[in-house]
Parts: structure tokens; sequence; C-alpha cells
């Protein structure tokens, strides 16, 4: 069932679990993740960047894909098509499309300005029967050259803008986009216990969650996250099984070029970690 994220995520602050957020590129991606969430009974996120939207060839065309392999593949358990670090014009394209849920990243902007665009989109996010992200502190990433800690929102900004009727709130806590370098000190619970403190009930959203110990992810959740980001290790995985195909010269046996042979190993590469995932973040079986 397509719906906004607002209800899983309450319920997963309430029951000690997070539910992953896994970014999409195209059908082998998509198909993989639903599937997996189906099988295991979870409920899950669909997570779309406006590049990863651009190159499927615009929103519209993602929300046909996934309503229509939705309803082919008999997906029942809850699933969110949701908007990842959306500028202000993004998200108002994705309300238009029929996306579900959409983030708005104006961690960028001064906290005034954020504020305000904040502001319209939690009324037309409500007008929509949306969900709403938005984020504090900005997320750093291999991308940036931000190596070592990643920064740390200020607790007080988490409160002022989780105030403003937003959904789920992302703040940083020392946690980066992409891999993460071997001088990585770690998450810094110290800020997520304040910003937990002072937020109560919002659910708190983890990016970045590729490559992140087990045991953080853990502790990370009994202080009050909810939604885990999982992206570059879905990534990783379909490159590598696709990796060893090819290497293993199976393209060029048979039919091995057909497409849907090439890119099988891959499939089931994002399956398994997808799945590694929802079991470690707790959600199977939650749907
Ligand atoms: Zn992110």
């Amino acid at each position: 069932m397509l719906v906004n994220a607002s209800e899983m995520l309450k319920k997963a602050k309430a029951g000690h679990y997070a539910v992953g957020q896994f970014n999409i590129n195209n059908l082998e991606w998509t198909k993989a993740i639903l599937l997996t969430a189906q099988e295991n009974n979870s409920p899950v996120i669909l997570g779309v960047s406006e590049g990863a939207g651009k190159y499927m060839a615009g929103y519209k065309t993602v929300v046909g894909m996934v309503k229509g392999m939705m309803e082919e593949l008999n997906i029942t358990v809850p699933v969110a098509l949701h908007l990842d670090h959306g500028s202000y014009d993004g998200c108002l394209k994705c309300v238009e499309a029929g996306f579900t849920s959409i983030m708005f990243d104006g961690s960028h902007y001064p906290i005034e300005e954020n504020v305000a665009k904040t502001k319209e989109l939690v009324k037309i996010c409500a007008e929509h029967g949306m969900s709403l992200e938005a984020e504090v502190g900005s997320i750093g990433g291999e991308e940036d050259g931000v190596v070592g800690m990643g920064e740390c929102a200020d607790p007080q900004e988490c409160k002022m803008v989780a105030d403003l009727g937003i959904d789920f709130l992302a703040a940083g806590i020392g946690n980066i986009h992409g891999k993460y370098p071997a001088n990585w000190q770690g998450l810094s619970f110290e800020t997520l216990d304040a910003i937990q403190q002072l937020t109560g009930d919002m659910p708190l959203v983890l990016h970045g969650g590729t490559g992140i110990p087990a045991d953080m992810i853990k502790k990370a959740i009994s202080l009050g996250v909810s939604k885990i980001n999982v992206n570059t290790e879905c990534q990783l995985a379909f490159a590598d099984a696709t990796r060893k195909y090819i290497e293993e010269g199976k393209d060029q046996q048979g039919k091995g070029y057909d497409p849907r042979k090439l890119l099988a190993p891959g499939f089931e590469a994002i399956k398994a970690t997808v799945k590694e995932k929802m079991e470690l973040f707790g959600s199977v079986g939650k749907a």
C-alpha cells in the first residue's frame, strides 16, 4: 500500500525499531526492495534523490513505475515514496507527481530561511496528506571532501524545526554520506541524546547508514532513531555481484549477455543487503 511515512515511523519510534529508507535507481532496484519488504513483512521507504529522479526520466515516471509494480507484484506492506534531499522546487514537483513523502533539505540555508521554507512545505504536505522530513545541521560526505567527524546539529535548532509541524527530523550526529573514512570518530550519542530529550516523540532520521557498525546502529535506535537511510551499500553490493559475473566470463556463455541474466546477480545482491538491514533495524514482521 502506497502511504505516507508518518504512521509507520510513529509506530517504529514507539516500538523501538527503525524503518529503512532504501534509495532506488531503476526498475531492478525498485523491484528488489519491494519484494524484500513483502517477503519480510516489513514497512519500507523508497528514497529518490533529485539526481536519481532525473535519471529515471522524471518523478512522474517513478510514480507510475512504483504504483504499477506494487499492483502487479501484490505488495501489501506499507510503502512510502519519498524524495531524498529535495530542494524547495524539487519538493513541489514531487507533490504534483504523486509522491507520498518528501524531505526538504534546507540545511545549507541560514536557520531563519530553512524555517520559513519548511513552514510553507508543512502547509502543502498537510493539504496533500504527505509526510515531511526536515534537516538540521548538514550531513557531509566523501564527495564534499569531508573526512573524520561529520557535523553535529545544534539541539536547540532541532527543537525549533521539530516544532514546525514536520513528521520526522534528520539531524547530523557525526554521520556522513558514502563510505566512512578510516579515521571516522563514530556517531555522537551525546548529541543524539540531547536532540531526543528536546524533541520528544519526533522520529529521528539517520542518514549515511552505509558502514556504520551494527552496535552503533542499535544504540542510535535506542536513542530515538526510527528511520535509517541506506544507499551506497546497495550500490556496492550490486557492483560487486555484477563485476563477479563479468569477470567469470558468464556474459560470454550461452545467452549470458541477456540483461535479465546479466543484472540478476546484482538484483539478488540488493535483496540480500536490504534483508540484512531490515533484520538489523528490527522492522521485520512490523508491517
Ligand atoms: Zn542523506
